[in-house]
């Protein structure tokens, strides 16, 4: 693996130390320090500014009780968290998580990892994440109803059209948004429809948000091969995840002429050689809520389920890691370069581990990080807010074709990028230079706060 410079090593020793516990974190800080090298040996004023050192350390954090009552009428405690990161190029953005996993040092990573995205999109918008320990898995309706109108009580302290603008992640679908918009709305006895993204269509939505982070990988692959001369067509590819990324990936390899034969939830994966059916997926997971097995079943013939073992086992030309972060590790990279892999794009944030990143990089495989390639939902969610601000509604066509666009000029961006500081071919460098440079200049024209 790379190493950090050693101007900068004591900016990493900082947020180790700052930051105890928090290994997410220090992952995606690490990630993006080994790239910027190059950059503080031509613009020594990022150093001098402390710009790096203040990236790293969020604006604002905020944790809070989130009590609620479920249907058995038990009162039950969960907790919320709000990290603003960075506001340099625009109100806080980023989704909200609610996942039994999340502690701080999973909001601090995605937090992070979302300023640079953001910048990447070229829209005017800061970086944040949130989320809760709760899991919406396993409870009615009523209680995500409940919880999601606790959480709402507490945060809307914090957020707002022109401060933080909120929006989904796992766990977090139009369901809840529906619930924590309707809270925000009954407290404000305010119609702003600019605080949330990711509303459904009838109330203050974008066409394609839902679709957008799936298309958006899938349009920024489509860059990678075209620069290459090639297409999807007739290209073999394996999705992890079943979940809103995943779902939407697949749907656009199938209208572009690749084959998905593969994807996942976190109790396994099947295999289907004639192409994963999004409808039956779509089925299984957004109406009845079920899992993977349910598709194998519904699906009948010849689909296998994969217990044994992992979905990189899948044999393909093309992996697109859409589920959750570190669940491609370097054992799973060695075996995907062993059965042909060409191509690694991140459709979840942060999905491959360092360790595979450098198997991929040691074998030559093309490999697009999370913060370029899955750029397109928050870039749609950036389009949502312009039009609640216009309050119009573009349609589903324009909506794709500006989406289209935003990918294909990321992919150039980090492209340039790359070569520009002396690692052509380096996606991972060319997005975290080209994302850190936008904001650390508007940083600078800001002055010290
Ligand atoms: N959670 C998504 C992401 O990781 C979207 C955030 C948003 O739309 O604000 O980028």
């Amino acid at each position: 693996m790379s190493s950090i410079d050693e101007k900068l090593q004591d900016v990493y020793d900082e947020v180790l130390r700052r930051n105890p516990g928090e290994a997410e974190f220090h992952q995606a800080v690490r990630e993006v320090l080994v790239s910027l090298g190059p950059v503080v040996s031509k613009r020594p004023e990022y150093v001098d500014a402390a710009v790096i050192r203040r990236i790293c350390e969020p604006e604002r954090q905020i944790i809070f009780r989130v009590p609620w009552v479920d249907d058995a009428g038990r009162v039950q405690i969960n907790r919320g968290f709000r990290v603003q990161f960075n506001s340099a190029l625009g109100p806080f953005k980023g989704g909200l998580r609610f996942h039994p996993s999340v502690y701080l040092g999973i909001v601090k990573f995605l937090g992070f990892e979302q300023i640079f995205k953001n910048s990447l999109t070229g829209l005017p918008i800061g970086g944040a994440k949130g989320g809760s320990d709760f899991d919406p898995k396993g409870h009615s309706d009523a209680e995500v109803m409940r919880f999601c109108q606790s959480f709402m009580t507490e945060l809307i302290r914090d957020i707002g059209e022109y401060t933080d603008v909120p929006a989904g992640d796992i766990g977090v679908g139009g369901r809840e948004i529906g619930y924590l918009f309707g809270q925000y709305k009954r407290i404000t006895t305010r119609y702003e429809s600019g605080v949330l993204t990711g509303k459904g269509l009838t109330w203050g939505g974008s066409q394609v948000r839902k679709e957008a982070t799936g298309y958006g990988t899938v349009f920024f692959v489509s860059e990678m091969l075209q620069a290459a001369g090639e297409s999807f067509d007739g290209k073999r590819v394996v999705v992890s995840g079943s979940g809103n990324v995943a779902t939407y990936a697949i749907e656009k390899v199938h209208e572009l002429g690749g084959t998905v034969v593969a994807c996942s939830d976190s109790s396994g994966y099947v295999v289907d050689e004639d192409g994963i059916d999004v409808d039956i997926l779509k089925e299984v997971k957004e109406v009845r809520r079920g899992r993977i097995a349910d598709y194998a079943e519904l699906r009948g013939g010849d689909v296998r389920l994969g217990q044994a073992g992992s979905i990189w086992d899948v044999p393909c030309d093309i992996a697109l890691p859409s589920a959750t972060q570190n669940e491609l590790n370097g054992a799973d990279a060695v075996t995907l370069v062993k059965n042909g892999v060409t191509i690694v794009a991140e459709g979840a944030n942060m999905p491959a581990t360092p360790e595979a990143i450098a198997v991929f990089d040691e074998a030559g495989v093309r490999f697009a990080p999370g913060k370029a390639a899955n750029a397109g939902g928050v870039a749609t969610s950036a389009l949502e807010m312009q039009q609640n601000a216009s309050r119009d509604s573009w349609t589903f066509e324009h909506t794709e074709e500006r989406l289209a666009e935003i990918m294909r000029s990321i992919h150039d961006r980090c492209a340039e990028t790359a070569d520009e500081f002396g690692s052509p071919g380096n996606y991972v460098a060319g997005a975290n230079i080209a994302g850190f440079v936008r904001v650390a200049d508007a940083m600078l024209a800001l002055g010290v706060i």
